[in-house]
């Protein structure tokens, strides 16, 4: 059966979103208080309607409870972010996930069981610091506060050893998921894989440990 998703604010995250799942062939509707942003998205999304997601009896209208996957993406406005989502969950829309404006938004949302809870221009930071300190690390998302897969660059230091020599598992606790090179990628590389400098490493593991390996094997 086709997913349908929703999303509740059309800002430049709600937006972006909105265009994406759309993009993707998957039906979405596009819902803002604000008439001309509703009127930009009307060619986009499959739907664009104007209103007032605080509204009960607006929100009821819409047959929200029939839609798999609802975004609440109101920024600014923390009231009506709390209060759409509470309405969301209590209509008993399956999953919501919202955007948090700032720590103590998000403990709200989770307190009031959004299902998922983003917060964008955090993460973002701190991908793009994480990217900034090292030279090696082309991008990086976070799995837990402890766990991470990173793209690393392979240095010339390891030009034409394979997985196996490197050890990598063993020495450092981490795997190696993917290989990017040029145009072509090579899921689950075997042990026997060689990696040449330039190759794009895709690593899962703990942040201590793909550290090790970083400043190891690759600086
Ligand atoms: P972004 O940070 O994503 O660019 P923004 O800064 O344009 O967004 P926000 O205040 O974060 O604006 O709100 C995102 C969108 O949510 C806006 O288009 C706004 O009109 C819409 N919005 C705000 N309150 C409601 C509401 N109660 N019901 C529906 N939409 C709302």
């Amino acid at each position: 059966m086709k997913k349908e998703f929703a999303v509740i604010g059309l800002g430049r995250f709600g937006g972006s979103i909105c265009r994406t799942l759309a993009e993707q062939g998957v039906e979405v509707m596009g819902i803002d208080i604000d008439e001309e942003r509703v009127d930009e998205y009307s060619t986009i999304a499959s739907h664009a309607v104007v209103a007032n997601t605080t509204d009960e009896k607006a929100l009821k209208s819409l047959g929200i409870r029939n839609f798999d996957h609802v975004i609440v993406a109101i920024g600014d406005d923390i009231q009506a972010s709390i209060l759409t989502t509470i309405m969301l969950k209590e209509l008993g829309v399956k999953k919501v996930t919202v955007k948090a404006q700032n720590d103590y938004h998000e403990k709200v949302l989770v307190k009031i069981g959004a299902d998922h809870v983003v917060h964008p221009e955090r993460d973002m930071g701190k991908r793009i610091a994480n990217n900034i300190i090292s030279n090696s690390v082309l991008d990086y998302l976070e799995l837990s506060d402890e766990h991470s897969i990173v793209e690393i660059v392979a240095s010339e230091k390891i030009h034409g050893h394979s997985i196996l020599q490197l050890d990598v598992r063993a020495k450092y606790g981490i795997n190696i998921v993917a290989i990017k090179r040029q145009d072509e990628i090579i899921v689950s590389p075997q042990a026997n894989e060689t990696i040449y400098e330039q190759d794009i490493l895709i690593v899962i593991g703990a942040d201590s440990d793909i550290n090790r390996f970083e400043r190891k094997v690759l600086s």
